[in-house]
């Protein structure tokens, strides 16, 4: 298992930002009401965290993706493997995740709710590592962005690992 190499950003510091977060959101979406669809697993926490500070009337729900294929980020095939269980048709939609990379996942599960015909549809990260995006990608809502370092904790794991860290940290990649 990689080591912990160094705290990012401390229980505290990630509060702040997803008040700050939850405020915008709330002024943005004040009289609709709100559909939040949380990509599992990893945005469990912050959509746990996010959701209980809105102020505006608000519904969650949870979609699980997969990606197949080659290694290269842009030629992998992006699968839902647990899908909503509501309709989303003329809803507001705000798609919840911890951290957005390369974008391919993000661009890909766009494209396929996009069928559905939501109302509106936004996108909310808490991290961003922006250096790494190689598909245009419209993030309305973003925390913090991020070195092109691998992080967990708050959610995000290392094979699973890590996810309950109440922190954000880098680890040392490697066996
Ligand atoms: P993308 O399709 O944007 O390249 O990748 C998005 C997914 O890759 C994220 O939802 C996350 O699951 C995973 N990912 C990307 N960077 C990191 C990272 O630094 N740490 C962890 N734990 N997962 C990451
Ligand atoms: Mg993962």
């Amino acid at each position: 298992m990689p080591e912990i190499k160094r705290v990012l950003f401390d229980q505290d510091v990630i509060a702040a930002r997803v008040e700050a977060l939850a405020q915008r959101i709330s002024t943005d979406y004040a009289g609709k009401e709100l559909v939040l669809i949380c990509i599992l697993k990893a945005a469990a926490i912050f959509a746990a965290d996010l959701m209980r500070r809105l102020s505006v009337s608000a519904k969650i729900e949870f979609i699980q993706a997969a990606s197949y294929g080659m290694s290269a980020a842009s030629s992998r095939e992006v699968v839902i493997v647990q899908d909503l269980h509501k309709d989303i048709e003329n809803r507001h939609i705000l798609l919840v995740d911890t951290i957005i990379d390369t974008g391919h996942t993000l661009h890909a599960l766009l494209g396929l709710l996009a069928e559905r015909k939501p109302a509106s549809m936004n996108i909310v990260v808490l991290l961003d590592k922006k250096s790494r995006r190689s598909t245009e990608v419209p993030v309305a809502y973003c925390g913090f962005e991020v070195p092109d370092e691998f992080v967990v904790g708050y959610g995000m794991d290392y094979r699973d690992q890590y996810r309950t860290l109440p922190y954000i940290a880098i680890v040392e990649p490697g066996e």
